[in-house]
């Protein structure tokens, strides 16, 4: 359970407190994609996600996307984030770590000095958890999800989903 405890929940990627993590360390923020930047399968960005994260950018964070999705490596998603400085890594397979440290290489970080934003306790928060980042749940965009997510959400909530509301560890 201790293991999928997220430092730090958030309704959505607009509520997170960046100034928290940056007063943690934070020089980085990997962003989980569909459901977390934008619904399952729409593969792009609405203009409010698109300030936020230039706004984080203007900030000083490094960003990176971190996504299990197959993107197609002309998508046109992955050239409008590569474009803005923003490295995308597709199929990453969390919650192994390989893409993490795809991620925090592309970045030029250490693990300490980056936090994983996303919607998933059994991808993003137990990956990011196990690769060193401070981890920042959301709730999903949207109820529509693929299979094997599908599945994640019934053991989450095996798992006591709730306990993210009550006590976010420190
Ligand atoms: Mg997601």
């Amino acid at each position: 359970m201790r293991g999928i405890r997220p430092n730090l929940v958030a309704p959505s990627v607009h509520e997170v407190d960046y100034e928290a993590l940056r007063s943690r360390g934070v020089r980085a923020v990997l962003f989980d994609l569909e459901n977390t930047l934008c619904p399952w399968r729409a593969g792009e960005l609405d203009p409010p996600t698109w300030a936020l994260l230039e706004g984080l950018r203007g900030r000083g964070l490094r960003l990176a996307v971190l996504t299990n999705a197959a993107l197609p490596s002309g998508h046109p998603l992955l050239r409008a984030l590569c474009e803005r400085g923003i490295p995308v890594v597709t199929k990453a397979r969390k919650p192994l770590m390989r893409g993490f440290r795809r991620a925090l290489g592309q970045l030029g970080v250490s693990p300490g000095q980056a936090a994983v934003v996303g919607d998933q306790l059994l991808t993003d928060v137990l990956g990011g958890r196990r690769a060193g980042l401070l981890t920042v749940l959301v709730d999903p965009l949207t109820p529509r999800e693929s299979l094997p997510t599908r599945f994640n959400r019934k053991v989450e909530r095996l798992l006591g989903r709730r306990l993210r509301f009550s006590s976010p560890s420190p």
